[in-house]
Formats: C-alpha cells, structure tokens, sequence
C-alpha cells in the first residue's frame, strides 16, 4: 500500500441532492487523483442514496451513517433530505445536525485512539460544529462550499450582520465586503426579509457560519477567474492562501461521454430543430412558481413564437404528481405547442446536461441554482434568471450585474410577471437581429473556455481548480507532518 493510500479524507455534506452530488463528485475526484480513501459520513437514508449512486467499479470511498430518526425532530418519519420536505421544515432538518455532534465525535476519536486519525475532514457549511471537533483532535478542517463564491459570500454576509440590516434602507452596501457591494431590499429571499436576529433561521445561520469561519480553509466550487468579488471575502475572513477555488468538481463533458447516448424524447425533439433556436426552462429540482406566473409563462411562450422546452413542476400548492391543470396552464396549450412542433412541456425531470450540451439549445431561463449555472456556462449558454430562493437572488446579481451574461426576468414566486415582458426578454436573447443577443452569447463562450481551462490537468498544463486542489492537499499534509514533528512520533 502506498503511503497515499493510508490517508483517509472524511467529507460530510448536507443532507440536499445539490449538496450531496457536489460532495460525491468530489469525492471521486480526489481519490482518482490523489488515491486517497474516502469516508463519507451522513444520516442513514441519505447513505442509501449515495450507496445507490456510486460508480459499480468505485472502491476505497467507505459511506458510514450516523444514528439519526427525522420522527425525533418534529419532522415527518424517514424525511432525511430536503428534496421530500416543505421549504418551512427545512429549518427543524438543520436544527436537528446538532443531534449529529455526539456521534460525530466519537466516530473521530475512535479513529485517533486507533492512531488512523484523518487527513482532513472536508463539511458542509450547516456543520460549523465539526470545526470545533476537527480542533479537538488537531486535524486539518475545512468547508466546502457547493455553491458560488459570491452568492455565498453576500449569504454570509447578510445573514452575519442580522438583524443590523432590517434597519437599513431600500439599498443600502453590504457591511463586511472588502468591494462596495450594494443591495436592494428585492433582492434579498424571503427568509432573509423577514428576519429579526432571533428567529429560528437567523440563530441558526449566524451560529454556523460563525463556526465555519473558524475552520483552516474553504474550499469552493466555483472557478477563480471569474469569482473574485466573492473569494476575495472569504480571503478577508479566513486569510489570503486559505480558500481555494476548486470547480466545477464534476466535469460535465467527461461525465456526457460515459453515458450512453440518449433515447430521451427531449434529445430526439431537439435533434429536430435548428442550431442555436431552442429556449430551454427550468427552475430546478425543488423550487416552483405560482400558478399565475405559469399562466403568464405560457402566455409569453406562445407569443414569442420562439421554440422552448419547459421543465414543468406543479405550481405552489399543488401535489408534485398532479396531470397539467387548466389553473395554471391555458386551455390546449400543450396541445397546440405540440402541433406545431413549437414546445415540449416535460414532467418534473429533464436531461439537463444534454440538453444544455446540444446544438439546437440557445439560451436557459434559470432561477440560478448554481449547478445549473456551472452547466450552462460550461456549454457557453447565456441565461435568463428567475431567482426563487436564497443564495439564488445573488447568483443572478452576479450573472447580471458582475460577469454580464444573464438578464433577469423575475424574481421569487409571489411576484406579479406580465408575459410582454417574457416576450420582450425572448426576443433580447434569440431574435436575429439583436446585438445583445450576440453579446451574451459571446460571453458566455468565453465563460466555457475559463471553465475548461481551469479544470485541464494534461501536457505539464494544470489550470487554476487543478492547482487549487493541489494545494489544499499539500497544506493538509504540510499540517500533518507538523504536528507529528510538535508531538514527536
Ligand atoms: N436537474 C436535471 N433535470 C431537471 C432539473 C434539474 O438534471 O429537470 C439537475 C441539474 O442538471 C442540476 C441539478 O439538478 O445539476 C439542480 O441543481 P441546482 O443547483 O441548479 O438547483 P437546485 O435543484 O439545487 O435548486
């Protein structure tokens, strides 16, 4: 066995499948990179799920789950991931990590009284706690971060100065941030409005993140050449050469080329169209709007006589596996988009990344998840934002107001949307004649290339995800060996 190979690197994400893919990717990269074992620690069904998404030839990633019953922390029984609870009792899923600690703990010390303690422990940022255990047994911590630097970086720094800002006015710059940095009042998310500095949410969130705070290093999914507002930050928090720009963790041309070729009827509609002529929607694996927004949403479709493919999910109150409703879709819409050859209304799910990837696709109307953003970059696809929750606000302020490749339609779902307005953002993005169309277009190109150049690791050419993995590994090993040196064995 080599001596890489008796390092074990434990990673501890947050129970959401936009945490738990990011963490996974992760995973598999630093074991084929760096042949490291892997634990990935959680609660019981959301090891089941990983169990079932791991590579059949993945060996050396170890999943361990902690004791945890959903049924002891007023929510629903088995309800361990985001993606089967209501947005309001994603609060008491947080609250109950803390439950999580003791096990934890002893999880850890097990390992040094075996003298096999961790190279590293790698955690979500809603575990701040952890920081205080890897202290304990003075092993090398850090977060990683799923999401942008930016996003995140205004997150923390709205949700690290409650209640201070409900004093201020309608826009107003945000405290901490080493750049000016102004926001207006719409542009935080709801939870964040209505915030007192001692709700749940906000106890909660200043709590952790402060830990986090504490923590040897960030690590953060996102590329540094075009994240500097954001990284530089958490630099000011942490320290200059302590946070690392590490993404896309998945590399999504690399993962395209092992699937096989699809039989998806969205791929086979659009192999019918033409180059660059198709609208592609999505708000994502859990958000929704509300039921007139759809109708308006439809409306501005079939006004903009551009082609679209729409990922539906049921509006806002409705049953996730209710058939399409005259409530909030127009009489015979489906029908006659499909007579036509003009739309394709898909259920709930759609192969986002082939899509995004095929030729007939030309702009995304997003509401600014960051995996869809990293993908629609990654293809060199411009977006129209419609932000729905949280960090989702800033990720399209970031798109629209620092790397100017997105314009932002809407935003959240309570908000009145008028279908012109849909049809006049359309035609910005996909007439013939629009100048800003082009530009958008060209930028997110440029977008594509940062992205592959980042992660290009061939021909002694390592780009800047590449060296920041790199190095964090390097710090971890460096701490390692110092404080075998400082305790003599
Ligand atoms: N996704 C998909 N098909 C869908 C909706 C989503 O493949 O119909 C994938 C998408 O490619 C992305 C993830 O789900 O990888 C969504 O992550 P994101 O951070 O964009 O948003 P979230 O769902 O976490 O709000």
């Amino acid at each position: 066995m080599s001596s890489s190979s008796r390092e074990n690197v434990i990673l501890f994400p947050f129970m959401a499948q936009g945490h738990l893919i990011p963490y996974l990717a992760l995973a598999l990269k630093i074991q084929s990179k760096f042949g490291y074992s892997i634990t990935i620690i959680n609660t019981p069904l959301n090891i089941l799920k990983l169990q079932r998404s791991l590579p059949p030839t993945t060996s050396n990633i170890n999943l361990v789950s902690l004791p945890y019953s959903s049924a002891d922390h007023s929510l629903p029984p088995n309800s361990e991931n985001t993606d089967v609870l209501p947005y309001p009792l994603i609060i008491n899923l947080l609250e109950s990590l803390h439950s999580l600690k003791p096990h934890f703990h002893k999880f850890i010390s097990e390992l040094v009284n075996l003298n096999t303690p961790p190279l590293c422990i790698i955690s979500d940022t809603f575990m701040g706690w952890t920081v205080e255990i890897a202290k304990e047994f003075e092993i090398f911590h850090s977060v990683f971060l799923t999401g942008g630097a930016y996003g995140l970086a205004t997150y923390y720094s709205i949700w690290l100065n409650q209640p201070q800002l409900q004093s201020q006015s309608e826009e107003f710059l945000l405290p901490d941030f080493p750049h000016d940095l102004r926001i207006h009042r719409s542009q935080l998310a709801e939870i964040a409005l209505h915030a007192t500095g001692t709700d749940s949410w906000s106890l909660f969130l200043k709590r952790e993140l402060s830990q986090t705070l504490c923590s040897d290093g960030f690590l953060i999914n996102t590329v540094e050449e075009f994240e500097q507002v954001g990284l530089t930050y958490f630099r000011s928090k942490l320290s200059q050469d302590s946070v690392w720009a590490v993404g896309p963790v998945s590399d999504y041309a690399l993962s395209l080329k092992s699937r096989a070729s699809s039989t998806d009827l969205s791929i086979q509609w659009l192999d019918n169209q033409q180059e660059k002529s198709v609208l592609y929607i999505s708000f994502g694996s859990q958000n929704t709007i509300s039921s007139t927004q759809m109708m308006e949403l439809a409306t501005g479709l079939e006004q903009s006589g551009k082609s679209f493919i729409w990922v539906v999910r049921p509006p806002l109150g409705y049953d996730i596996n209710e058939e399409f409703q005259s409530e909030w879709l127009p009489d015979g819409f489906e029908e006659r988009m499909k007579a036509k050859n003009r739309g394709l209304l898909v259920r709930k799910w759609a192969p986002q990344l082939e899509i995004l990837s095929h030729r007939a696709t030309s702009v995304f109307l997003s509401h600014c998840g960051w995996n869809s953003i990293l993908e629609s970059l990654s293809f060199g696809v411009p977006i129209i934002g419609w932000p729905i929750s949280t960090e989702q606000y800033y990720n399209s302020k970031l798109l629209e107001e620092e790397i100017m490749v997105s314009v932002e339609l809407a935003r959240g779902n309570r908000n009145v949307i008028r279908h012109e307005d849909l049809v006049r953002v359309i035609d910005l993005f996909m007439s013939n004649q629009s100048k800003k169309g082009v530009e958008m277009r060209s930028k997110a190109c440029e977008f594509k290339e940062m992205i592959e150049n980042a992660i290009r690791d061939e021909d002694g050419f390592k780009g800047s995800s590449v060296k920041g993995l790199d190095e964090f590994f390097a710090m971890a090993l460096l701490r390692k060996v110092m404080k075998v040196h400082h305790h003599g064995n």
